[in-house]
């Protein structure tokens, strides 16, 4: 059975280039990065030949950039160093963000060392940015505002521009997870007053495992994973070579395409919303689907009835890969937190579709063919 795969916000296939870049460093290029003879030596160069061309496009100075296991640790690296090393006693952030970011926060609460602040979302799910400047001309203690640049559900973006001013005025710190916009949209930190972002390889073709922590140069953490002296003594552990080659390949081949790849994924979405709009003509759709919405999500939501809670269960069985569409009434599931967040008295079963460069606008017939079967 051939497969269509509608779940790149997920994660992505590898890029073969990727792989070939990184192949080296599994076989000959073997040694440790931190050995001072060729072996050693050569694997030093690719890890800051890499990190150099991150930062470089990142428009940011080498010595801001940490490599990490991935999304997950970066982000839980940035909030526990501004509670534990910048005096951040406060936590502004929002109902919808990844786990990743809410459940730091919530162990740092459950220690007792931060006060947290949900901010109100708007009705299609975005960060309400009067709420946000309300909340942080009340407190009076340090902040930390941790906030995504795009909600990996509903794919709305938040203006981190204008959010890092705001930040700025009150004298915040402020996290923005970039994991699903990173080697998706240019980014210029310099445009953006940002303290720290965090980004995952594996969201654009690049391999697992992987990601980059940016840490701008006026603020001073101290370690967060301690040991040897790898990654300037913030983040021990012998360095995962092949896959911090893997992630600038991967990068510089997502910006280099960048351009038209945009605009080819983005008539997907479009053209998946129109033909689910004109088959199902009870459907809604979560979040913004318009210009402050990522052009790789769309996330539909249907009527709750017994077909349509089976209906990313059914479409797996006949080879397409959505995600969402949990069972929460049938209490199968505890459903998105992302959802109910957004959309606490919703009635919907929610189906994420998202798109990389590979899917075809007849995988999208097909997609509507077999949706149409099961409801
Ligand atoms: N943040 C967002 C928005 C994500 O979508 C993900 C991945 O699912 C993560 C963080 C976690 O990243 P990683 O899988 O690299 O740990």
């Amino acid at each position: 059975m051939t497969r269509i795969y509608f779940d790149n916000a997920a994660t992505t296939p590898l890029d073969p280039q990727v792989l070939q870049a990184m192949m080296p460093y599994f076989t000959e290029h073997f040694g440790n990065a931190s050995s001072i003879y060729s072996y050693g030596r050569e694997n030093r160069m690719a890890i800051e030949s890499a990190r150099k061309l991150v930062a470089s496009s990142l428009n940011i100075k080498p010595g801001e950039l940490f490599f990490t296991s991935g999304g997950t640790e970066s982000s839980n690296m940035a909030i526990t160093c501004s509670v534990r090393d910048l005096g951040c006693k406060h936590i502004i952030t929002s109902p919808i963000e990844h786990h990743a970011t809410l459940h730091t926060v919530e162990f740092l609460k459950s220690l007792g060392l931060v006060d947290v602040s949900y901010v109100k979302l708007t009705q299609d799910g975005h960060v309400d940015l009067i709420d946000l400047q309300q909340l942080l001309e009340r407190k009076n203690a340090k902040t930390l505002v941790t906030l995504m640049h795009a909600n990996n559900e509903l794919g709305n973006i938040t203006d981190i521009a204008y959010v890092g001013e705001l930040c700025e005025r009150f004298g915040a710190i402020f996290h923005t997870d970039t994991v699903q916009t990173l080697a998706h949209y240019h980014l210029d930190l310099q445009k953006v007053k940002v303290h720290f972002i965090s980004g995952s390889a594996h969201k654009f073709h690049g391999p697992k495992g992987t990601g980059i922590l940016y840490t701008n140069h006026m603020v001073q953490i101290k370690p967060f994973i301690h040991g040897g002296g790898q990654e300037r003594a913030m983040r021990a552990g012998t360095e995962n070579v092949a896959g911090i080659v893997g992630f600038a390949k991967a990068f510089e081949l997502s910006m280099l395409h960048h351009d038209e790849d945009m605009v080819f994924i983005r008539s997907l979405k479009q053209y998946m919303k129109e033909k689910l709009s004109s088959a199902f003509e009870d459907i809604i759709f979560h979040g913004d689907t318009g210009e402050k919405s990522l052009y790789t999500v769309l996330n539909a939501g249907f009527p709750m009835n017994e077909r349509t809670e089976m209906l990313s269960i059914n479409l797996d069985v006949a080879g397409i890969c959505v995600s969402g569409g949990s069972a929460c009434s049938s209490g199968a599931q505890g459903g998105s937190h992302v959802i109910k967040g957004a959309y606490p008295h919703s009635h919907r079963v929610p189906i994420r579709f998202s798109f990389s460069k590979h899917n075809t606008f007849e995988e999208i017939d097909t997609a509507i063919l077999k949706i149409s079967e099961f409801l």
